[in-house]
């Protein structure tokens, strides 16, 4: 859409991916005001929502009771029906999570608990032979598998997602940044790149930037993002035969986002990853890119060296590392899992970064997190599971946000 002048809206939502077109729907659908949706990118799901890993993960291995939890849980079975009607590209093969040693296979019980308290249906496999009727190329001492694992098209979902809001009345302005927000007494001005939109309420689903907007307003000053790089590479096509499915190692329950894994795509590929590695910048996709303000920023934040305090943290950060300049580190983290690959088996593909909220302490914060502030209503946090969460977490927040704006 063009703005024409200057445009005036009831609800502003700032970013195009999953989070930002969710909300919109859902406020579309359950209102009459007037929407419109500003992205910076000229195409939608160019960040988070079009570069992950494409899986639907049902909450296996979230704290019972946490909101993460009770949204993956239900934004898998939401995803289902919304893909199954929408005829979206889903293929449910279900998620093997591997233990490779004594330890993994005690935690693989405790998970095994979790999943029973978040109605997850599990299978506890105990031999290799139980394993190899799933994946027959997969090593380990036990599995736990999950049949409610599924994996999908990202960005077809965004574009589909925004095709309902744009019915539903939402203008969606791509290609405009927005640059400042100037609040008076009962208007924001949005300053884009492109021209000023005017609307009496502001969400902002801004991703790797949302923290910035929110400062802006004098939102989560205790809040900051710090970018994490997942890299990821993909199996030749002789090879993809070596995984079925989805193969996942046993997750540290401190760090449930790391460890590289494989996830067969619904184009077929099969990717390896994604690492985590401190990203040069916050759209620094490539290891040789590199933002120095935004460096700097991340640098001059005490909550980043405060994460940084534990030896544990430490040698992570430089395991990491290594797997983003080391191809033979990233490979042997593939076969303690699928032993039969090669490193001439992969071949490097895309990456995504996260934009993970630390807070000044030095805390992950591992939980959705929303703040309100004047008028506004600010996405702060939606690690991974956010596109599994995306329908009920926008959900909730277009309730959220229509009952202030009233
Ligand atoms: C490597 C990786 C793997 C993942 N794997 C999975 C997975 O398998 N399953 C799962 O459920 N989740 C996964 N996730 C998490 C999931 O992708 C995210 O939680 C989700 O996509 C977040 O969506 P979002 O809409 O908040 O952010 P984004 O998709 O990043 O959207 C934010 C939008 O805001 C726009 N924007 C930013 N600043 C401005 C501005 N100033 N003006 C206008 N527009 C602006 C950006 O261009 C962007 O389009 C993964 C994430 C990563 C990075």
């Amino acid at each position: 859409m063009q703005l024409q002048s200057m445009e005036t809206y009831d609800v502003a939502i700032v970013g195009g991916g999953c989070i930002g077109c969710s909300v919109a729907y859902y406020l579309a659908r359950d209102s009459a005001l007037d929407i419109c949706v500003i992205e910076k990118e000229h195409h939608l799901a160019e960040h988070q929502s079009g570069r992950n890993s494409g899986v639907l993960h049902p909450g296996f291995n979230y704290p019972p009771g946490s909101l993460k939890a009770q949204f993956a849980s239900e934004g898998t079975r939401r995803m289902k029906e919304y893909f199954d009607t929408n005829d979206l590209p889903l293929d449910e093969l279900g998620v093997l999570v591997v233990a490779t040693d004594h330890e993994e296979r005690r935690r693989l019980t405790e998970i095994q608990h979790q999943a029973t308290e978040n109605g997850v249906e599990t299978d506890l496999l105990e031999s290799q032979a139980a394993i190899r009727e799933h994946e027959p190329h997969a090593v380990g001492e036990a599995a736990l598998y999950c049949p409610e694992a599924a994996s999908v098209d990202s960005q077809k979902y965004v574009y589909s997602l925004a095709g309902d809001a744009e019915n539903a009345g939402v203008d969606f302005f791509s290609g405009y940044e927005v640059e400042t927000i100037e609040t008076n007494d009962s208007t924001h001005q949005i300053r884009t790149s492109n021209g000023t939109i005017t609307s009496s309420y502001l969400v902002n689903t801004a991703g790797l930037y949302a923290d910035t907007l929110a400062h802006q307003m004098g939102v989560g000053q205790e809040y900051r993002i710090v970018p994490f790089r997942g890299e990821y590479y993909e199996l030749v096509p002789e090879k993809r035969h070596l995984v079925q499915s989805m193969i996942y190692p046993t997750p540290d329950p401190d760090l449930p986002f790391l460890g590289v894994h494989y996830t067969r795509r619904t184009d077929d590929k099969v990717i390896i990853g994604p690492n985590a590695v401190l990203a040069f910048g916050r759209e620094a996709y490539a290891n040789t890119q590199f933002d120095l303000s935004e460096v700097l920023d991340v640098l001059g934040y005490s909550g980043f060296w405060k994460l940084f305090t534990s030896l544990k943290m430490i040698n992570v950060g430089i395991t990491e590392l290594n797997k983003s300049y080391r191809k033979t580190a990233f490979v042997d983290a593939a076969q303690k899992l699928v032993p039969e690959v090669e490193p001439d088996d992969f071949r490097k593909s895309y990456a995504g970064i996260r934009a993970q909220i630390v807070r000044s302490d030095g805390t992950l914060v591992k939980d959705p997190l929303f703040k309100h502030g004047s008028r506004s209503t600010h996405v702060l946090n939606v690690v991974s599971p956010g596109l599994t969460s995306s329908l009920p977490f926008g959900d909730h927040l277009a309730s959220e946000v229509l009952s202030r704006f009233e």
